[in-house]
């Protein structure tokens, strides 16, 4: 079940050009607000690029730290509401506290997220069926749908049978 999953989440292959295109976007909504493209700003944007899992803030400072010692917290604070805002990042609530932040390379893509609950693991999968259900029970109302989302809270099979999951950190 898991593996079925885990060769679905790779549903957005983040190339070169695409990491580019994204950079090259963030640029372009850093000059727009008036804010100076720095050193610090560019390395928080090669650390989120470079991370193959979700990730926090948190989590983001200690990665762009590795890339540049002097990104300050407060400066990945305020640079994330610009990765977002350009959509070169995306916000996954999955209703906690923290937030969690994913790049944004195909932003027409339907995803759903399955939450492991026990393993704190976050699965992104395609979704192309929720875009044409959304569509198609939201005309049958009269209605033009602007957003969606679908999200599943489970518990993790091999930790119940085995007691142990390769997620588990
Ligand atoms: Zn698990």
């Amino acid at each position: 079940m898991v593996d079925i999953i885990e060769t679905e989440m790779r549903l957005t292959p983040v190339t070169p050009e695409a990491i580019e295109s994204a950079r090259q976007k963030f640029r372009t909504h850093l000059a727009a607000h008036g804010l100076r493209i720095t050193n610090q700003r560019l390395a928080i944007f090669d650390a989120a690029f470079g991370q193959a899992e979700h990730f926090t803030a948190e989590e983001l400072l200690a990665h762009a730290r590795a890339l540049d010692e002097s990104v300050s917290r407060a400066t990945v604070y305020r640079t994330l509401p610009h990765l977002t805002g350009s959509g070169v990042l995306r916000e996954v609530d999955i209703g906690r506290n923290l937030k969690y932040y994913l790049p944004n390379t195909d932003s027409t893509a339907q995803v759903a997220q399955v939450i492991c609950v026990d393993c704190d693991k976050i699965f992104e999968i395609s979704a192309p069926f929720m875009s044409w259900y959304g569509n198609t029970v939201s005309s049958k109302l009269g209605l033009t749908p602007v957003s969606q989302r679908l999200q599943v809270s489970a518990t993790c099979d091999a930790l119940k049978a085995a007691g142990a999951c390769k997620h588990r950190a």
